[in-house]
């Protein structure tokens, strides 16, 4: 069985990261790493299912531990990526997603140099604080933080193989499909396929 991918997801808080992780998840093919990460849950959020939720004491144990591939602070909290998970997900032929902000995915960046780089956008920062208002999760102090940081992390879009314009949710997941089905294709992944088609 050939190795999954590894699938880095950033973007700005509210552009739709995990509305269409959520929906690429209905497809066994792909697994979800679930983060650690010291905010509070959110209505509706489960430990073990969106995020290992933890104190700051809890998450810096980890890091000492080295029980992390890579963590940053956003907005005031920790995030960071379980390593154990990846590696196993990835052995299994799972296409394994990282939904992390663009500090974790520089790390990442650093660790795995075959890892695909998803930068998922919102059509507009109008519509992106449109849409974090009316997900109505966090309070309008939050809500400006993520969109001052919008604008920070929008300007490393280059650090990125593939942009997606989040403004039709079935265009967007019907585009990383796309990038799936074409980074699959990738020479880097056929030595095995090669040596048994000269072999036969
Ligand atoms: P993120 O995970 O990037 O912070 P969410 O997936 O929580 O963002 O999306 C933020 C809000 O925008 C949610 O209320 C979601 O339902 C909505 N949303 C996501 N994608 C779209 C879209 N393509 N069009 C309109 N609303 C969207
Ligand atoms: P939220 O609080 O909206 O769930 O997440 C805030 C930000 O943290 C998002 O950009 C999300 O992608 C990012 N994030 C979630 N998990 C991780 C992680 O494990 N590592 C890093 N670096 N960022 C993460």
């Amino acid at each position: 069985m050939k190795e999954g991918l590894k699938i880095v997801i950033s973007g700005p808080s509210g552009s739709g990261k995990g509305t269409i992780v959520k929906e690429l998840i209905k497809n066994e093919q792909f697994m979800l790493s679930i983060s650690a990460t010291t905010r509070m849950p959110r209505q509706g959020e489960e430990e073990g299912v969106h995020y290992y939720f933890k104190s700051t004491s809890e998450f810096e144990d980890m890091i000492a531990e080295e029980a992390l591939l890579e963590y940053a602070n956003f907005c005031g909290n920790y995030y960071g990526t379980p390593k154990a998970p990846i590696e196993e997900g990835v052995k299994n032929g799972k296409d394994v997603i990282l939904e992390i902000e663009v500090q974790g995915a520089q790390q990442i960046k650093q660790i795995y140099d075959d890892a695909v780089f998803i930068f998922v956008i919102p059509p507009s920062l109008t519509e992106l604080e449109k849409r974090l208002v009316g997900r109505g999760t966090e309070t309008e102090e939050v809500i400006a933080k993520r969109i001052g940081r919008a604008k920070e992390e929008l300007a490393m879009y280059k650090e990125y193989d593939y942009i997606i314009i989040n403004d039709t949710l079935a265009d967007a997941i019907d585009q990383i499909n796309h990038i799936v089905y074409t980074e699959k294709l990738r020479s880097s992944r056929f030595e095995v396929d090669i040596e048994r088609v000269i072999n036969n």
